[in-house]
């Protein structure tokens, strides 16, 4: 059974098309999960927003792009509010396509953090697998997602334990974590770099911080990151002396990765339940040790003295002292971490592994 060639439908998020950056770490985490499963022997068909691009070909892969308008995202909306779909919304259109070819495939990979395809989990005969995204970050969602726990629980999984504890669960969560393409990253030994800083640029990643932890420290701060509440990227700017921040922009994996192993240190100032946090993975991948917010996701994959330092949320001194032992840390730990825990053929494994369990719906207690 484990060895059986799986045929799977991948749903991309509807937040954005792969490649856009506003689907913030979920469009790479498809990208690397679509190789590392090809590279298993499983047939993949993928179906995503207009636009959307994958870095390799497969005679395993078929792409189908679907057209219309972006869901709004969660993270820019109040806990409360109800679920929105807009007129002519691409998300319906993904779930409509994914009816019409569910016949032909054993199972589908869900990665919209969105209600429909939750939903859908309870109507049709197709094994609806959600490997969910982010932590509780709207009431409606929370709700659905703790009720297809009690129905299907072996059908969700989470990148980090700390992520799903912000659920109601009926079992034991299934943690499959993150995986990234080892081809992609190179590992950089230069250790008199400078400080760097990447993610969304929205206030739930708390660029301020790293900024102040920079200015404490005299330095220049390397920022990469799609520009996603330009309101708030503004106010930084303004608030902070010019020159403090050297914006990059947001780059694809190829060019990031180069800059960003060239930094001594990363900071990671989350101010929520982080679900993972791919940037810190990156960063290690390259060999650059990471210093980040004890929060959600950083906290299982920063062993801290190891591969980084974990710091009180909101500790901007404790970051700042961190950031100065930086050195204690040596880079190769961080890419040795890397290649353990977060490849995207380990990480494929582990996905392969939840679906076939879920597929026999005899699940063991120990997975
Ligand atoms: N990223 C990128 N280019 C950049 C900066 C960031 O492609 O210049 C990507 C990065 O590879 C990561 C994503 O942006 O996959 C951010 O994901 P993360 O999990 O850190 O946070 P999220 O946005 O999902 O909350």
């Amino acid at each position: 059974m484990k060895n059986k060639q799986l045929k799977i439908i991948l749903v991309s998020t509807p937040i954005g098309y792969l490649g856009s950056g506003r689907g913030g770490g979920v469009e790479l985490t498809i990208i690397s999960l679509v190789k590392g499963l090809i590279s298993l022997g499983h047939k993949i068909i993928l179906l995503a927003p207009v636009g959307s691009k994958l870095p390799f070909e497969s005679e395993n892969l078929e792409i189908i792009l679907i057209d219309g308008k972006d869901q709004p995202s969660w993270q820019r909306r109040k806990k409360t509010d109800p679920v929105l779909i807009p007129a002519n919304s691409v998300l319906p259109k993904l779930w409509e396509a994914v009816i019409d070819l569910s016949y032909q495939y054993d199972a589908v990979i869900n990665f919209a953090y969105d209600w429909l395809p939750l939903w859908l989990t309870k109507t049709t005969e197709i094994k609806i697998f959600h490997l969910i995204s982010m932590g509780a970050e709207s009431i409606v969602m929370k709700e659905t997602i703790n009720e297809i726990s009690q129905l299907f629980p072996y059908q969700l999984a989470f990148h980090t334990k700390r992520q799903s504890k912000d659920y109601s669960l009926s079992t034991d969560p299934i943690i499959v974590g993150n995986g990234f393409d080892k081809e992609n990253y190179f590992f950089n030994e230069n250790e008199n770099g400078p400080i760097g800083w990447a993610g969304r640029i929205a206030p739930e990643k708390g660029l301020e911080d790293a900024v102040k932890v920079a200015i404490d420290l005299g330095e220049k701060l390397i920022v990469w990151g799609f520009v996603e509440d330009r309101e708030y990227a503004l106010k930084i700017e303004n608030d902070f002396k010019k020159g403090v921040i050297e914006w990059k922009g947001f780059l694809p994996t190829k060019k990031f990765q180069e800059e960003l192993g060239q930094c001594r240190a990363f900071i990671n100032t989350p101010k929520w339940n982080e679900a993972y946090g791919n940037v810190i993975v990156e960063a290690m991948a390259c060999g650059v040790p990471v210093i980040a917010y004890d929060i959600g996701g950083p906290g299982e994959l920063i062993e801290n003295g190891f591969n980084g330092f974990l710091v009180k949320p909101n500790d901007i001194e404790g970051m700042k002292k961190a950031t100065q032992s930086v050195s204690k840390i040596k880079r190769k730990n961080c890419r040795d971490w890397f290649e353990k825990n977060a490849s995207n053929k380990v990480f494929a494994q582990r996905v392969v592994h939840w679906i076939n369990k879920g597929l026999s719906e005899n699940f063991s207690k120990d997975f």
